[in-house]
């Protein structure tokens, strides 16, 4: 298959964008390839610079649950830029959309909007740091919570140690006011919220944790954090960004029964315009400023275009009562036919899907937490994502990034798809 247009952008890119890149998955680093440069979407469908198309299961990181240029969306944002692009003032239309997304998810009494998921975890941890007086936060390794100093930072040697930076330029301060604990491993959380309770400010956690792959807690996990953190007084933040009206209408919460103190919303929630969202109790939102002393801002939060993307989003999300189940089903069926291809062929796996999410990890599994993850064969995953690619699939990027079905995948897209993973493992089986 023929790049040569995307290499050039690639190329003109790296002399003016750092790495030539805006985010760093975006350069197909983990799988070897330079990456392909997209003109357009539409529906399932992606158009690269080079005139090829490419079914997507990116979807813009999980953002678009409808698909590419969704007409409701591009029309709601079409109307809203003749009236202007941003005002600096409150508007109506972030009511709407905070209405609405209160309407669909139960545990947010007040939000506020921001522009990333990144800016919502951020102050969601400041908040919680301020309510409760207390400096430390618990976060699971393998969660991604944006690129906030406080979350980047890995398990270091063991559970209870104190974390270590995993980035240059966040400090050791900040390190260790960061637990970071495996996913799905209740001693460790136990042993944990014992040794610190009383320092405890919060528990972050993606309930279905998407960013090292596709995750899933095991059964009672997250109500253990739920009464661990009501015990000792921390507030439980579940990071929703990326599961957030994709799971369910109401998140992960809705279909697990947990509730959080506060919720962080990201992704969807914008229908593909910078949107996040951060939001819970109410006393701990009167926390905030310009009600209370914990600061928070944004020159464009609640931006008028795109609060109207979300709000036209959500408005067919609400309005579809089966398009939760429609897209389970299509995700089922998609997972269902990969694994029956690669049991064919022998080759160890285990696929994890939640409603339109979903991995597959080379390796036998279970796959629930990081290191479990780890075992997958990355080679073998860098081959099938650039046979794949060639055979017109774009799959995340990275055997540590979640899958997504979005509702203009319909069984055209997976016939092809299954098709594809076919013949891409034929011509890897041959080589
Ligand atoms: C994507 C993501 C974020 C960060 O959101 P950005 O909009 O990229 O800043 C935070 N948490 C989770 C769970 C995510 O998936």
């Amino acid at each position: 298959m023929k790049l040569e247009r995307s290499i050039a952008a690639f190329a003109r890119a790296r002399r003016v964008i750092a790495g030539g890149v805006n985010s760093p998955v975006r350069a197909l680093g983990a799988v070897g390839l330079s990456p392909v440069f997209m003109k357009s979407g539409s529906g399932a469908i992606l158009y690269d610079l080079d005139g090829h198309e490419y079914i997507d299961y990116v979807m813009s990181w999980g953002a678009l649950l409808l698909g590419h240029a969704n007409p409701a969306v591009t029309r709601a944002v079409a109307n809203a830029l003749t009236r202007g692009t941003s005002f600096g003032t409150p508007t109506e239309a972030e009511s709407e959309l905070a209405e609405l997304v209160l309407s669909m998810v139960p545990s947010i009494a007040r939000l506020r909007f921001v522009s990333s998921g990144t800016e919502a975890t951020a102050a969601a941890v400041r908040l919680a740091r301020g309510f409760t007086q207390r400096p430390k936060i618990v976060k699971f390794a393998g969660c991604y919570h944006g690129h906030g100093d406080s979350f980047l930072i890995a398990a270091g040697s063991g559970a209870l140690t104190h974390g270590v930076p995993d980035s240059p330029g966040v400090t050791e301060g900040t390190a260790r006011d960061t637990i970071v604990l495996p996913f799905n491993d209740v001693s460790a959380l136990e042993g944990a919220f014992e040794m610190h309770a009383g320092s405890i400010a919060a528990a972050i956690v993606e309930p279905y944790p998407g960013n090292m792959g596709l995750v899933l807690p095991n059964p009672g996990y997250l109500q253990r954090i739920r009464a661990l953190c009501t015990q000792t007084g921390a507030l439980l933040i579940f990071d929703e960004v990326m599961s957030g009206f994709r799971v369910a209408r109401g998140g992960a919460q809705e279909r697990e029964g947990v509730l959080p103190d506060l919720t962080t919303l990201g992704k969807v929630i914008g229908g593909g315009l910078p949107v996040g969202a951060f939001g819970g109790r109410a006393d701990v939102m009167a926390h905030l400023s310009p009600e209370g002393p914990v600061y928070q801002a944004g020159t464009l939060s609640g931006n008028p275009l795109a609060m109207a993307a979300g709000h036209a989003a959500l408005s067919v999300i609400a309005a579809d009562p089966t398009l939760y189940d429609r897209l389970e089903e299509t995700t089922r069926h998609l997972t269902e036919g990969l694994s029956e291809i690669l049991r064919a062929r022998g080759i160890p796996h285990c696929c994890t899907r939640a409603g339109s999410m979903f991995s597959v990890f080379f390796t036998p599994g279970p796959v629930t937490d990081l290191e479990s993850a780890r075992e997958s064969d990355r080679q073998l995953f860098a081959k099938y994502f650039a046979a794949m690619l060639d055979r017109g699939v774009y799959l995340a990027p990275s055997p540590f990034e979640t899958n997504f079905v979005s509702a203009s995948h319909g069984p055209h897209e997976l016939e092809r798809t299954l098709a594809a993973a076919e013949a891409s493992l034929a011509a890897l089986a041959a080589a």
